[in-house]
């Protein structure tokens, strides 16, 4: 295969607007900073990533500004002016410590690069088999919980079918019973953001009798060893997603009974070769994989929907956020979307327009090189 010779390098920051507040566990955005990588090749073919970057280090370490100066200081000139490959940048790149989400956006505009010399989509490339990727809602915390209920329902009419509740400590036993009350068939799940300990034991057995899915990072944000510990009192399914950065965190959560969902954010961990990796592990392992979010924009939705069709990424994946927050979107890339649902084709992806000129208008900063 021909490889990409990166002849420009732009990173973007930019800012969109979301529709209404998101407020989780830890904290209320208004609207949505984001980093956004456009690689050209010698011969005009452009490949964009995204670094779904937050801008105060709250979800993780990584934060937005930090994500700006990793990028230009460290990434951009490791393919300036370079003839190289993903899995070539991904290997190059090892030594660099962290910065995960950073480094998956440079290499994900690469595989952009790579699938249109290819002329194959990044989920073929990848290895994908699933052509209809289900989205499920993510409700965020809302004022009260009639409206929660309104949000439940709003979210089936458009085809989402699976429901995750994000909840707090003091915000769990009667939003879920009234969510679980008024709709007893639905595929439902809670997502704490790891604001509970092992002292809230109590609390999250009662979530027992709720029939959940999964109860999605009840505990600390690095934790594994707390999590197997809970998962022994509790009969809900532990999913963990912020403690999963690596392969070697699937494997050592896996081999510890940690968890029995993971929640793969392909950002978090860095690279598309590394979902690949944990994507085996699951086969093996019969742990149940699903693909996260993290409120990317239509940029960070491709190499999301190319995680989501490998073979274990079994449960509906959260990839359904432009609809939902965004007042607007900036690329072709719903025209697959309908009713909850993506479908996944031939050319998804590498027919992707996008309206640089809109874009233009939505960035805070620019660089080139
Ligand atoms: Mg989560």
């Amino acid at each position: 295969m021909k490889k990409p010779k990166i002849t420009k390098a732009t990173l973007f920051e930019v800012r969109l607007p979301l529709k209404e507040p998101f407020t989780t566990g830890f904290g209320t955005l208004w609207d949505r900073d984001t980093l956004l990588v456009r690689l050209e090749d010698e011969s005009g073919i452009i490949g964009w990533g995204e670094a779904a970057l937050v801008k105060d280090p709250i979800y993780l370490e990584e934060w937005l500004g930090g994500g700006w100066l990793f990028i230009t200081n460290y990434l951009f000139p490791i393919i300036n002016n370079q003839e190289i490959t993903s899995q070539e940048f991904a290997d190059k790149i090892k030594h660099l410590r962290g910065n995960n989400i950073a480094k998956f956006a440079v290499e994900t505009a690469l595989w952009s690069i790579e699938a249109q010399l290819a002329n194959k989509p990044v989920w073929q490339l990848l290895g994908g088999t699933r052509t209809k990727i289900q989205s499920g809602a993510s409700i965020s915390i809302q004022e009260n919980i009639d409206k929660t209920l309104e949000k439940v329902e709003k979210a089936l009419d458009r085809g989402l079918t699976r429901i995750k509740l994000k909840i707090k400590p003091g915000l769990e036993y009667q939003l879920v019973k009234a969510v679980r009350e008024k709709f007893p068939e639905v595929m439902l799940m809670a997502d704490a953001n790891s604001s509970y300990t092992l002292a809230d034991v109590d609390k999250l057995k009662a979530l027992d009798e709720f029939n959940l899915i999964m109860i999605e990072q009840p505990l600390a944000y690095d934790d594994i060893i707390d999590h197997a510990k809970l998962a022994k009192q509790i009969k809900t399914p532990i999913c963990l997603d912020e403690s999963i950065r690596s392969f070697e965190d699937a494997r050592k959560a896996i081999e510890l009974k940690a968890c029995k969902i993971i929640n793969v954010k392909p950002a978090r961990v860095a690279s598309l070769y590394e979902v690949q990796k944990i994507n085996q592990l699951a086969k093996k392992t019969g742990i149940q994989l699903w693909c996260g979010g993290m409120l990317e924009s239509d940029i960070g939705l491709i190499a999301n929907l190319a995680s989501a069709s490998l073979s274990e990424f079994t449960l509906p994946a959260d990839i359904s956020n432009w609809t939902t927050y965004f007042d607007s979107t900036f690329t072709n890339i719903n025209d697959r979307y309908n009713q909850g649902i993506f479908t996944l084709d031939d050319a998804i992806g590498l027919d992707l327009k996008v309206d640089e000129e809109w874009l233009e208008n939505k960035t805070i900063r620019k660089l080139k090189i």
